[in-house]
């Protein structure tokens, strides 16, 4: 598993002309086939026990060098940018309470609009902003005072 991460790795800055740095190891590492669409404070988080010198500037640098490459996929117009290792298409459930991101794949059959058919698309989303079920299954907070 380590070794295909390594020789991924190797394949992925050679083509983009990046040096093999610890850091961007790191950072690619805990981002592959993770799901959980992190901010960088939490690439930050979990890449610093794996190198605690590690500095938050440099995380978001190599973040957003990953973006710009199609490695990974920023998600904007959240109150934090997320990070996504899924860059094909597909969609997410943001839970505006919880800010729980989920994937879902994109349903069958869109077809875009007769105006938009000569466009290029260059990437497509879906974005559901709701409340999750954990959240509305959730007792309302009583505010204190009010009893
Ligand atoms: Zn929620
Ligand atoms: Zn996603």
């Amino acid at each position: 598993m380590r070794d295909d991460l390594q020789l991924e790795f190797a394949a992925l800055c050679r083509e983009n002309g990046w040096k093999c740095t610890s850091q961007r190891l790191a950072v690619y590492g805990f981002l592959r086939g993770n799901l959980t669409h992190p901010d960088v404070d939490g690439v930050w988080e979990a890449v610093r026990s794996e190198l605690p010198t590690i500095t938050r500037e440099s995380v978001y640098r190599i973040l957003n060098e990953f973006s710009e490459k199609g490695v990974i996929r920023r998600l904007d117009q959240i109150e934090n940018a997320r990070y996504d290792s899924r860059t094909d298409a597909h969609g997410h459930f943001i839970c505006g309470k919880c800010g729980h991101i989920s994937d879902f794949n994109w349903p069958e059959g869109v077809v875009l609009p007769p105006e938009m058919r000569q466009a290029k698309i260059a990437q497509m989303e879906l974005r559901l902003v709701g409340v999750c079920e954990k959240c509305a299954a959730a007792p309302p907070v009583v505010p204190k005072g009010q009893n």
